[in-house]
């Protein structure tokens, strides 16, 4: 007898949510739960698009953490964006994160191991926060400064710490990028300033001058301490545009830097450049001109927080009172202390701007008086403001603007009809069209 064919039932058919979906094992690695999600059918080694998903190894070596916690405050993109595959051409990223991914123990550790074998289904990326320190200095006292995760030789409680700097040099030659976060892994930071007892540096000076990635891309560094969530996990969107294919790799400078958002210094968008450049500066906290007398460095940094915010394009050093202590530059503490002192080379450069200043603000104010008037207040020589007395400018001030008008209509001609046979009977004019031209009205045109 023939056996009957029985269609299984289609998810939608199934009652309730916990049927339709297959039950996720938390305990589980979640690089091997992708793996069986979507099998890496001919795609072994594959590195370039189109890719549904990348994997993004997060590593932490001297931090204090507050880059994760910058991260995971981005807002354009979000990390949730980033990890749902939300963004239009950018593939799903799978992170592994110490601090923040659900699984823990073994699993955890499992989907490094499965990198590090070449076994995984898609391409990964390293992303290293803090500085990497020299474990060689801290084995010879038989130590550890960072690790994660153990390696079992033979009896299981003779395992030993695998450092974090071992995870990097084990995974930065497979990896499609190596992003450095923060300024401790991009330029050494604080774990690395005067007195450094670790051999704390960055992934740069860990990786050396030769290293590439599998893509054959160095290193890429995004500076801040902490840095802004958003120059993160845009650079990560970007790099992962270029990795399905649908961009090119984004531009970054000689030092890994992407350029679009650390090629200009953090002063030419300041909120208080105008002052600076009129010559007005703040002797404490609170005041609202321009810091560099009271310790800022911002002529001198490059760095994006004025115009980008520190989350959600709020907040930011100098937005919000506060002094650029050079936190994004690779000299970055030592040449930059002691903070909240005035920059050395500062001097020159505030004195000229006291000197233009001097000149530049009085003309600016006389201006701003003559344009912050309408034609008809002009004629009547008088605000009819009832919010408070709005005084005439003396002759002074009116022969000057007579001059400086002179000076700006030079080659151009005044607004408004000034020509007696330009304007209506009783002086009124007419805007836009000029006697003997089309559509000029009879008493427009000349008697
Ligand atoms: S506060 Fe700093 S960055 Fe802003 S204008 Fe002054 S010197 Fe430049
Ligand atoms: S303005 Fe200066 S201190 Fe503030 S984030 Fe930028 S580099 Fe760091």
């Amino acid at each position: 007898m023939a056996e009957e064919l029985s269609i299984p039932p289609s998810p939608l058919e199934k009652e309730t949510v916990a049927e339709r979906v297959e039950p996720v094992d938390w305990l589980s690695s979640s690089a091997e739960r992708e793996l069986q999600k979507d099998p890496m059918i001919g795609r072994e080694g594959a590195m370039l698009g189109p890719v549904k998903v990348v994997h993004a190894y997060w590593l932490a070596g001297m931090s204090c953490d507050g880059c994760t916690i910058a991260v995971t405050g981005a807002t354009s993109p979000s990390v949730e964006d980033l990890l749902t595959g939300r963004l239009p051409g950018v593939p799903r990223l799978v992170l592994h994160h110490p601090v923040v991914s659900v699984e823990a123990g073994d699993a955890f550790v499992k989907n490094y191991e499965l990198a590090e074998e070449g076994k995984l289904n898609a391409p990964y990326v390293v992303i290293y926060e803090g500085s990497v320190a020299n474990e060689d200095l801290a084995k010879e006292t038989g130590g550890y400064w960072c690790a994660m995760g153990v390696s079992v030789m033979n009896d299981p409680y003779e395992g030993k710490p695998i450092t974090t700097a071992e995870w990097l040099k084990r995974l930065a030659p497979g990896a499609a990028a190596v992003i450095a976060i923060g300024t401790c892994a991009t330029w050494g930071g604080v774990p690395s300033a005067y007195g450094n007892p670790t051999g704390a540096m960055s992934v740069m000076d860990f990786l050396g001058k030769d290293y590439r990635s599998a893509l054959g891309v160095p290193v890429v560094n995004i500076p801040g301490c902490s840095p802004i969530g958003d120059n993160f996990t845009e650079t990560v969107a970007a790099v992962l545009l270029f990795l399905n294919g649908y961009g090119p790799l984004p531009e970054f400078d000689e030092l890994g830097r992407p350029a679009w958002l650390f090629g200009e210094t953090v002063h030419r968008r300041c909120v208080r450049a105008g002052y600076y450049e009129e010559g007005v500066f703040a002797h404490e906290y609170g005041d609202k001109e321009c810091l560099v007398e009271i310790g800022c460095w911002g002529p001198v940094v490059q760095c994006n927080i004025t115009s980008r915010g520190a989350i959600n394009h709020l907040g930011g050093c100098m937005n919000t009172g506060g002094i650029c202590i050079g936190c994004t530059m690779p000299g970055f503490p030592d040449r930059f202390s002691p903070f909240y002192k005035r920059p050395p080379g500062s001097l020159v450069s505030t004195s000229a701007s006291r000197t233009v200043g001097s000149f530049v603000r009085p003309l600016r104010r006389l201006t701003m008086q003559f344009q912050n008037r309408e034609q008809l207040w002009d004629k009547r020589q008088r605000v009819p403001s009832g919010w408070g007395n709005v005084p005439e400018p003396g002759l002074l001030k009116r022969s000057l603007h007579y001059f400086y008008e002179k000076l700006q209509f030079l080659n151009a001609e005044p607004p408004g009809r000034t020509k007696p046979e330009e304007m209506y009977t009783g002086g009124y004019e007419v805007p836009g069209v000029r006697p003997g031209q089309s559509g000029a009205r009879p008493e427009q045109e000349p008697k």
